[in-house]
């Protein structure tokens, strides 16, 4: 007798569809059975006329928890995840106080522990202020990545200097996990920011070009040489422009970069990274910001729309390995203060709860096949941060993390109906194709129908590296 069945299942994965009955034993895949087999089941759901999916697993995750608990928390912002289909959050490490030590990292997994709506993993910080033998501890302690801030972080954790990026890298390369790099220039962002502007289109014109793309291809290329000199598993935060993607690329493909000659690139001398893109940086240009201001206040910012245009196509051809949301909550009320100096305004939106609608939006628009989503989405962040085939999978064996979504049925995004407490979203209206109805995790459902069910039983994961 198993303890759940789903019958009528068609499946999405990375290699196409397959109809199958899924059955659940004990929180994971147990098997897929042949359309019509015969099976014993304590439970049954049935999925016919339903799409079923890997719960989505999210690289990049603010929740605000600790200290920042007015703006989010691990209930409010995992409630967001699990009605979103998302069933597996990695949470930053840009909390009050930062996760910047192994103490740190297990009180912020007792916090979530018992409210979390999802599993998750914590990030950590690195920087200049990092004690010695602290990145051991903190990988010891669980921690799925190592963060590392270009600009937009405050002292003494900003990496400012090559040899601090250097130290920092060497750091994390000894412990086998990956750097996520967020990349940029603070001497750009010092010299764009003034407040008291008084004047709101001028004021969204000097936000824009306080993060200009030049920026976030100079922290790049300095990024990725790093990156190779330590001997370090790179992976870059929040892609945003064609300038960024071309040194990635030219980098990535060069091979040795310490001057020995070369018959060109091999496993051995490529730089080990990955990349990620958020979906407002697919989906909303710069247009955006001019219009609705502080909503659309996000760093890096809104790009032109031949950025947008080369990142969906690096994305579909798998130069850029995933998505991620940055979901990245602040109050309406704190969001408003932005509304004509921009740079009164906080950066960051809500992206958990509308990302698999916005990305089967990519799929009825044909800027990506269903394959690719459940690649981009599930398979590659769990592969990359060590969950996979855990999490991200449909395989017997894997969490039974799963999300069913109508496609007959669109959604409309409103705020109204947005659980994390940013309670807005610039994508506020627009229409998505299909809803995701259902969500499970570890064999249990989680939300049904926009809304959370049962119990928080989310738990923390490391990762098996
Ligand atoms: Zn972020």
């Amino acid at each position: 007798m198993h303890d759940l069945a789903i019958t009528s299942a068609t499946l999405v994965t990375s290699s196409g569809r397959r109809h199958a009955t899924i059955v659940i034993d004990e929180g994971r895949i147990s098997a897929l059975l042949a359309p019509g087999a015969a099976f014993d089941a304590r439970e049954v759901i049935d999925a016919s006329g339903l799409l079923v999916l890997p719960g989505l697993v999210d690289a990049h995750v603010h929740l605000r928890d600790p200290g920042l608990t007015h703006k989010e928390d691990f209930a409010s912002g995992t409630a967001a995840a699990a009605v979103g289909g998302i069933t597996t959050v990695m949470v930053m490490p840009t909390d009050r106080p930062m996760t910047t030590t192994a103490a740190l990292l297990e009180a912020k997994r007792h916090l979530g522990e018992g409210r979390a709506q999802v599993d998750f993993a914590l990030q950590a910080l690195v920087g200049p202020g990092t004690e010695p033998g602290e990145v051991e501890r903190l990988a010891a302690a669980g921690a799925i990545s190592f963060e590392l801030f270009l600009a937009d972080m405050a002292s003494p954790m900003q990496v400012n200097t090559g040899a601090e990026l250097l130290a920092c890298l060497r750091a994390v390369a000894a412990t086998g996990r990956v750097a996520g790099i967020s990349a940029g220039d603070e001497s750009i962002v010092a010299a764009h920011t003034q407040t008291g502007m008084h004047e709101q289109a001028s004021s969204r014109e000097a936000f824009l070009r306080s993060r200009p793309a030049v920026a976030e291809a100079m922290g790049l290329a300095r990024a990725l040489i790093a990156a190779q000199a330590a001997g370090a598993r790179v992976h870059i935060r929040q892609m945003s422009s064609a300038q960024g993607l071309a040194v990635l690329e030219g980098l990535r493909g060069t091979g040795s970069l310490d001057g020995e000659p070369s018959a060109g690139p091999s496993d051995a001398t490529r730089i080990d990274v990955t990349s990620e893109v958020t979906p407002h940086n697919l989906l909303l240009d710069e247009g955006f910001v001019k219009v609705l201001g502080p909503v659309a206040k996000v760093l890096p910012p809104l790009r032109r729309a031949h950025d947008l245009a080369c990142l969906r196509t690096a994305l579909r051809e798998g130069r850029i390995d995933m998505v991620a949301t940055d979901h990245a909550p602040h109050l309406p009320a704190e969001k408003a203060a932005g509304e004509v100096d921009l740079a009164l305004a906080p950066g960051g939106l809500a992206g958990l709860q509308t990302w698999l609608p916005l990305m089967l939006s990519m799929v009825s628009d044909r800027l990506l096949d269903e394959s690719t989503l459940v690649r981009v989405c599930c398979e590659a962040p769990a592969r990359r941060f060590g969950l996979w085939p855990r999490k991200g999978s449909l395989e017997p064996g894997a969490d039974a993390d799963l999300v069913l979504i109508d496609p007959r049925r669109p959604l409309t995004i409103r705020n109204a109906d947005q659980l994390s407490r940013a309670a807005q979203t610039p994508f506020d209206g627009r229409q998505t194709p299909a809803t995701p109805v259902l969500t499970l995790l570890r064999g249990e459902v989680i939300a049904r129908e926009g809304k959370v069910v049962g119990s928080a039983h989310g738990r923390f994961v490391a990762p098996d590296v």
